[in-house]
């Protein structure tokens, strides 16, 4: 059996990347669960503003399930679509980023999205990258890492990452965004943003994406 990998940790410290590599090098299937979040924060964003065109999350939590969210493989890349249309590139945009962590810290929201994500892992033979998925999602995960760097670090890695998708920001919006989320994120009620006391913990502040990589396959016996 092909193992079950948890990969949880601060925002922009690479979790994602570095999970969609691991993925490819055991032959596994790779879980974005932020991406998740991010979309059904979109979604309320069309759908579910209040005259202030602040998110209503009364009327989101009605309509949870009008919310089809689906992974599918275009040109070796997961993408997510959101009720048959492609919201990749949507989901990072500003406006998503600075709403999703209220949205996650819904109890509702966070039900919603459970199933989905142990479905996937059922059978072994993923990795799925988040902020609770070795604490809640997965708590047997056969192998769970938590992953952190400086601010500093963290902030030019996103700034880098939007500035090659074509969003503009600048510098101090990415550093506030990033502070913001993970204070919310780790201060919350519901599965809050933690290290799992049987996870391994990485501060990759000085390490490129291939030592992280190769940090994390060195754990892991085939
Ligand atoms: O990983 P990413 O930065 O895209 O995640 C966006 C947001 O989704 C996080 O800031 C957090 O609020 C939420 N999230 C979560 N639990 C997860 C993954 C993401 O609460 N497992």
């Amino acid at each position: 059996r092909k193992p079950v990998i948890a990969i949880d940790g601060y925002s922009s410290t690479g979790k994602s990347s570095i999970s969609k590599i691991i993925a490819q090098e055991l032959g596994l299937v790779h879980m974005d669960t932020g991406a998740l979040y991010r979309g059904i924060t979109y979604f309320a964003l069309q759908n579910c503003l209040n005259n202030e065109g602040e998110i209503n999350l009364s009327q989101l939590f009605a309509r949870l399930n009008e919310i089809h969210l689906e992974f599918k493989p275009i040109d070796q890349e997961l993408v997510l679509f959101l009720n048959g249309i492609n919201i990749s590139n949507e989901i990072r945009r500003n406006d998503v980023a600075a709403n999703v962590s209220l949205i996650a810290c819904q109890k509702e929201v966070r039900d919603c999205l459970l199933e989905t994500q142990r479905e996937i892992a059922k059978n072994g033979g993923v990795i799925l990258d988040g902020r609770d998925i070795g604490t809640v999602v997965l708590p047997k995960a056969d192998y769970k890492f938590f992953l952190t760097a400086s601010i500093e670090e963290r902030t030019r890695r996103r700034f880098l990452e939007l500035q090659s998708l074509g969003i503009e920001t600048d510098e101090n919006a990415v550093m506030r965004n990033l502070i913001n989320r993970d204070k919310i994120d780790s201060e919350r009620e519901v599965a809050p943003l933690r290290k799992a006391s049987d996870a391994i913990l990485i501060d990759n502040t000085h390490l490129s994406k291939k030592e992280t990589i190769a940090l994390i396959l060195s754990q892991i016996d085939d």
